[in-house]
């Protein structure tokens, strides 16, 4: 299994040219090479077959890019290469040859954009304090964790706000069954209900309410300001590119503190229960309210789902999806009767069967919380019906394996 290590690393002031200079360079041979695949493909011609000696070696000889041969070949063959899996993805994927989410055609790199390099085995080497890159020499690097085993390769990635990664691929051995360390947590019998929401970002069946740090909306006056510096400044002036890292410094601020609050939320829940039942939201349906739509991307529930399923998935827990249309704020939780469709405005409920007065949310939480503990397997709807839905709750299997995600 292939996992991801990323370090933060602090290139010196004399190193910043030639890594700009070789990230500038993998572009450029990106995107020609891509344009000579998008030719070939609508003169429905054979892909040219030895790319590589077109857009790298003969170009260099060539006045306009010459400069090619500045960087590390290296640094120019991987990109090449990279752009050949992501066009046989696509392909592989519109065939239907490929499991997954649709791959989509690859694109042309934007200087403007988050730029990344890549160095194959022969080309890095690892110290203690730092990674020593072809033609660009030893950089300073904080290893927060040791690297399980030798990496095969190493992306220097520089983000839109001007920070340098190094990420890793490590081979890490598959755990199997029956070795101990394989769930490192250790088993527990809890089980949570999730109800994801605004007021608070998760309203959990212990009762619980989590608070929804809103950390855009806490930012929303200074993005405004930076916006609006930035909408003024004069087109490639030396100050719009300032007022531009400013606005993405802001961005990647706000988008820190949201994977720390939903790594540690998420954590704490999988360490606590053994069965978790979240809602299936649709939030790219939900988001088109424009009303809401800030509000529902600020909470990030999309990536608090694909962070909990990737965790279940590592530690042997399970994580139950709840079918969207299970009315989960319309039941009550004591006597499974329904109450009816309520306003959003209506915060707490009585029960017309039991006389049970509820919380919305947590009553929803709880009733979430039955499909993790296997409870509940029919409902009744609004006329009084008893309804099974035997598909409602699906055993969720992560799209994305914990190893793959990236972790900042
Ligand atoms: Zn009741």
């Amino acid at each position: 299994m292939k996992a991801r290590y990323n370090y933060r690393i602090y290139p010196k002031k004399h190193q910043l040219e030639p890594l700009a200079k070789a990230m500038g360079c993998a572009r450029v041979v990106w995107n020609d090479a891509l344009w000579l695949y998008k030719k070939a493909e609508i003169e429905q011609t054979d892909r040219p077959k030895s790319i590589s000696s077109v857009i790298i070696t003969q170009a260099k000889n060539t006045e306009a890019r010459k400069w090619l041969s500045e960087v590390s070949s290296v640094v120019l063959q991987q990109s090449l290469r990279d752009l050949q899996t992501a066009w046989n993805n696509y392909f592989e994927s519109k065939k239907g040859n490929r499991k997954g989410k649709a791959v989509s055609k690859p694109k042309f790199k934007k200087k403007s954009s988050r730029q990344a390099i890549r160095f194959a085995k022969n080309a890095f080497t690892i110290h203690s304090e730092s990674v020593k890159l072809a033609k660009i020499g030893h950089i300073k690097m904080v290893v927060s964790r040791p690297l399980p085993s030798d990496p095969s390769s190493v992306t220097i990635i520089k983000d839109c706000a001007g920070r340098y990664f190094a990420s890793f691929v490590v081979e890490v051995a598959q755990p199997t069954p029956s070795c101990a360390k394989r769930y490192p947590l250790g088993q527990t019998d809890g089980s949570c209900g999730i109800d994801l929401g605004l007021t608070h970002f998760a309203i959990l069946s212990s009762g619980e309410k989590v608070e929804n740090p809103r950390l855009q909306k806490k930012m929303l006056k200074r993005i405004k300001k930076a916006n609006r510096r930035l909408s003024r400044a004069k087109k490639d002036s030396n100050r719009r590119k300032k007022r531009k890292l400013k606005l993405a410094k802001l961005h990647a601020k706000i988008k820190d503190q949201r994977t720390d609050f939903l790594h540690k939320l998420t954590t704490r829940l999988v360490r606590e229960n053994q069965t978790l039942a979240v809602e299936d939201l649709n939030v790219a349906g939900l988001i088109k309210n424009r009303k809401l739509s800030r509000a529902i991307s600020d909470a990030g529930w999309s990536k608090f789902k694909t962070l909990l399923a990737a965790k279940c998935d590592k530690h042997g827990r399970e994580l139950i999806i709840v079918d969207r249309y299970y009315p989960s704020s319309q039941i009550c939780s004591c006597c499974g009767e329904s109450g009816g469709k309520k306003e959003l405005d209506v915060r707490e409920w009585t029960c017309l069967y039991c006389n049970t007065v509820h919380d919305r949310d947590i009553c929803a939480a709880e009733n979430l919380n039955k499909w993790a503990g296997g409870q509940s397997d029919q409902y009744k709807n609004g006329r009084g019906a008893s309804v099974s839905l035997p598909t409602v709750a699906v055993r969720c299997e992560a799209s994305t394996t914990y190893e793959q995600l990236s972790l900042f």
